[in-house]
């Protein structure tokens, strides 16, 4: 209970404590092993290492896709492996966005129409859906597309709008995993700039990324080896 206290008082909206991913099979497969990890408001975290090392692993359970074999994680302040399905839909609904390397955009919808489907699972009218979502799409500076289908636009703009979905609800973490890896590399450094600049203005991202140039641009790297953290650069102090 203090633990979950300091949390709150501390502004930490992500915490991994001692936490361990096995995957049944023979023999199973231990995805991560013992991992602590704190993540600030604030914060733009990049977490790199090479592939089947747990990023993917260590993703779906900051984004309670999956929860942990042993070890806690908390998502602003809550340990989510003591929530009941529907309590941890709810905390995700209001603490996180998540963007992916594929988008998984609804491509018959516009993309204003894709922007509020992030605010479905929140009990928001329809109408300030709608308004939220341009907002949304206007930070992401794609206020003249809002009525395009998402099909017609390009892969850097489709990017973006799904950053708009994930940001519409204000969450306070923002998860993305590979978010540039379907883009070329005028595409990519565009959507780089948007995050830093998301970032400036009080968005805290904790992104996978196998792309040099955005693991550069954050203040901070997590290197994960095989199930654990490597290196941890700028750590916050735990
Ligand atoms: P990364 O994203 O760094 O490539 P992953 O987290 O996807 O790594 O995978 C880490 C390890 O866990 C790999 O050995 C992978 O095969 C294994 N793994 C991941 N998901 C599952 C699963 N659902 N069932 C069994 N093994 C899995
Ligand atoms: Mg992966």
């Amino acid at each position: 209970m203090t633990d979950v206290m300091s949390d709150v008082v501390s502004d930490v909206v992500l915490s991994f404590d001692g936490v361990t991913k096995t995957y049944p099979g023979t023999p199973p497969v231990e995805s991560l092993r013992g991992v602590d990890l704190t993540v600030r408001a604030g914060e733009m975290v990049a977490v790199v290492g090479p592939s089947g090392s747990g990023k993917t692993t260590l993703l779906n359970l900051a984004a309670g896709l999956d929860r942990p074999t042993l070890g806690s994680v908390r998502l602003t302040g809550r340990p989510i492996e003591t929530l009941s399905d529907s309590g941890l839909s709810g905390l995700r609904a209001h603490a996180l966005g998540v963007v992916f390397q594929q988008f998984f955009l609804l491509d018959h919808l516009s993309a204003v129409d894709n922007v509020a489907t992030g605010l479905l699972y929140r009990g928001v009218p329809a109408r300030h859906r709608r308004e939220a979502a341009l907002t949304a799409l206007d930070r992401v500076g794609l206020a003249n597309r809002a009525h395009q289908h998402t099909r017609t636009l390009s892969g850097g703009e489709r990017q973006r709008v799904a950053i708009a979905r994930a940001l519409v609800g204000r969450p306070a973490l923002v998860l993305a995993d590979e978010p540039t890896g379907n883009l070329d590399s005028v595409a990519g450094g565009r959507l780089l700039d948007l995050l830093t600049e998301l970032n400036a203005d009080g968005v805290t991202l904790l992104i996978i990324t196998h792309d040099p140039q955005v693991a550069a641009a954050c203040p901070r790297q997590v290197q994960i080896l095989d199930g654990r953290v490597g290196a941890d650069t700028h750590a916050s102090v735990r």
